[in-house]
């Protein structure tokens, strides 16, 4: 479903590789996470795959088709149904959370409807449904300033769902949430993974929630794949190869 083929990542200006020499392949079903001390290349990687970063070289084929052959239209149409959800949640504080979801819709509807603010019906209705099923029924009008850091992800959730995505991609979605809030945040993530039968990649530094949760866990250390395999497999070796100095 999206193959990551000999991929490397120089940011301009940089003598060192974000990524190098990726090879990894992803299949509908799959929920993924991705370990890696700060600076391993974890959000270059997840940029990559919906082509919001484009590889130095190599190549990520997605659905079968080459992401650097697409024009940026063909590739807002990707997006389009790719969910992604972000540390910082991207939110609008000052918007309602109703607001905010419907703005998940924005990759689909020409820029006059965006910019006037008008949405169907439908389309309401759909943006309620996903508010509905992350558990903030009753908090479509609150603004998105005045909730928890739990409460902001889960409208992040519901924005990449009024996607209808095939692929969910998360850069470190708890990161900034507390612990037990973070196992609520990947229990809501999995069950909804499960039900649409997604492909979920999540970048994550919490080795027990990648354990937990995960089908299978990949480990990046100065760009490179150090680990791809069960998270059972992921031992005390593999941790201090991703966490330590060497
Ligand atoms: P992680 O998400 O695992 O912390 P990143 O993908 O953000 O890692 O960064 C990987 C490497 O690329 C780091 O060395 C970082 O400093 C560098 N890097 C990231 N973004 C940029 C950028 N826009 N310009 C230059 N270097 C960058
Ligand atoms: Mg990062």
């Amino acid at each position: 479903m999206i193959q990551c083929k000999d991929v490397s990542v120089t940011y301009p200006g940089s003598h060192t590789k974000a990524l190098q020499t990726v090879n990894l392949t992803f299949q509908k079903g799959e929920f993924v996470c991705v370990l890696g001390k700060s600076g391993a290349g974890k959000s270059t990687f997840i940029r990559c795959l919906n082509g919001l970063q484009s590889p130095t070289e190599g190549d990520v084929i997605y659905h079968e088709q080459s992401l650097k052959k697409l024009s940026e239209a063909e590739l807002r149409k990707i997006r389009q149904h790719t969910g992604m959800i972000f540390q910082q949640f991207n939110l609008i504080p000052r918007l309602s959370v109703m607001h905010n979801v419907l703005t998940g819709l924005f990759g689909s509807r020409s820029s006059f409807k965006n910019l006037a603010g008008l949405f169907t019906k439908e389309e309401k209705a759909a943006a309620d449904a996903a508010i509905k099923s992350v558990g903030l029924s009753g908090f479509e009008n609150r603004r998105v300033e005045q909730l928890s850091g739990g409460q902001k992800q889960r409208v992040g959730i519901a924005r990449a769902l009024v996607q209808q995505p095939t692929v969910l991609l998360g850069d470190e979605p708890v990161a900034s949430l507390d612990p037990g809030t973070a196992n609520q945040i990947f229990t809501l993530l999995r069950n909804m993974h499960d039900d649409l039968g997604l492909l979920t990649i999540i970048n994550v530094h919490d080795l027990q929630l990648a354990k937990k949760y995960a089908d299978r866990v990949i480990a990046l250390k100065d760009g490179q794949v150090i680990f791809n395999g069960l998270p059972e497999m992921f031992g005390d070796r593999e941790y201090d190869l991703t966490y330590g100095d060497k």
